[in-house]
């Protein structure tokens, strides 16, 4: 297992100690994200970003033209996730789009922030004091800048499918967008148009607690005509599920790799009740997917 640092640590002598570590061993996915706006939202939503630090000309690919004049002196209308993105609405109309990328977090801090970290790459000085620091040591991250309107130009955002924690979205929207698709119902559930946000992870996880078979073809979880049958209406509810456990489970103290139901768990008893099934592992579209033979059908 690797340990990489994702989410907010908050610093500074002023607010109480809320950092944590979340442990994982793959990218950060919905859930991880989810968390960061929730604990970054309050700090930065009706705050004027008074001054920013870039300590370097590029993320995954470089700062946009005029970023820092673009930010100063705006206010941050609201803070916002479409799948993994988190997209800070701006008084000027423009948004500020981050993607922590493999490595990034966020840290807040208050006061003296000290001496910048060996990976603080971006620094947002807010008007109320506290500083909205970047740090990202593999620099997979996305920081961009979006004009008015550029959301549904956008080459990621502007093709999302649905926001499995919206509340459009349910067995009807799944099964629209699963119909007619020869892949296998896993591979259907990491296309971003088909749902957004969900990674690997949460796809086998989803798939277990549905009792689906990730081997089974996408189409027939809805009729010829794109309605649900009841599959898709249990793999819709599963999907946010386990999104919100998973948000629940990390926001509070633990968040251990033992909590899935399947994922990196090889080899082990399945943990649906009454099943005798061990968990497999097999590889789908150059991804490991886990689940149970016995109960997904
Ligand atoms: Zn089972």
């Amino acid at each position: 297992m690797c340990t990489l640092l994702h989410g907010v640590t908050v610093t500074g002598s002023r607010l109480p100690q809320r950092g944590r570590l979340i442990e994982q061993c793959a990218v950060p996915e919905l859930p991880e994200v989810e968390i960061v706006r929730r604990e970054l939202s309050p700090v930065m939503t009706g705050a004027r970003i008074e001054r920013v630090e870039l300590r370097r000309g590029d993320l995954r690919a470089p700062f946009p033209r005029r970023f820092r004049a673009r930010l100063e002196g705006r206010t941050v209308a609201g803070l916002e996730r479409r799948a993994k993105y988190l997209l800070a609405e701006l008084s000027s109309g423009e948004t500020l789009v981050m993607h922590l990328g493999m490595s990034g977090s966020f840290r807040i801090a208050r006061g003296l922030a000290g001496e910048p970290g060996r990976h603080d790459h971006v620094v947002f000085h807010l008007s109320s004091g506290v500083a909205v620091i970047f740090n990202d040591p593999r620099r997979f991250g996305v920081m961009d800048l979006l004009r008015p309107g550029g959301l549904a130009a956008h080459r990621a955002l502007g093709s999302l499918g649905p926001e499995p924690l919206s509340a459009e979205f349910d067995g009807y929207v799944l099964a629209r967008a699963c119909a007619g698709r020869k892949t296998s119902l896993k591979v259907a559930l990491l296309d971003q148009r088909v749902v957004s946000g969900l990674g690997n992870i949460y796809a086998s996880e989803a798939l277990h607690l549905a009792g689906l078979s990730p081997r089974r073809r996408a189409s027939t979880i809805a009729t010829p005509s794109g309605a649900p049958r009841d599959a898709a209406h249990r793999l819709a509810a599963a999907i946010t599920q386990v999104l919100k456990e998973a948000i629940a489970r990390a926001s509070g103290a633990t968040y251990r790799s033992s909590r899935f139901r399947v994922y990196d768990r090889e080899g082990a008893r399945c943990r649906r009740r009454g099943c005798p099934g061990t968990i497999r592992r097999r590889t789908q579209a150059g991804r490991s997917t886990f689940y149970c033979a016995v109960c997904q059908h």
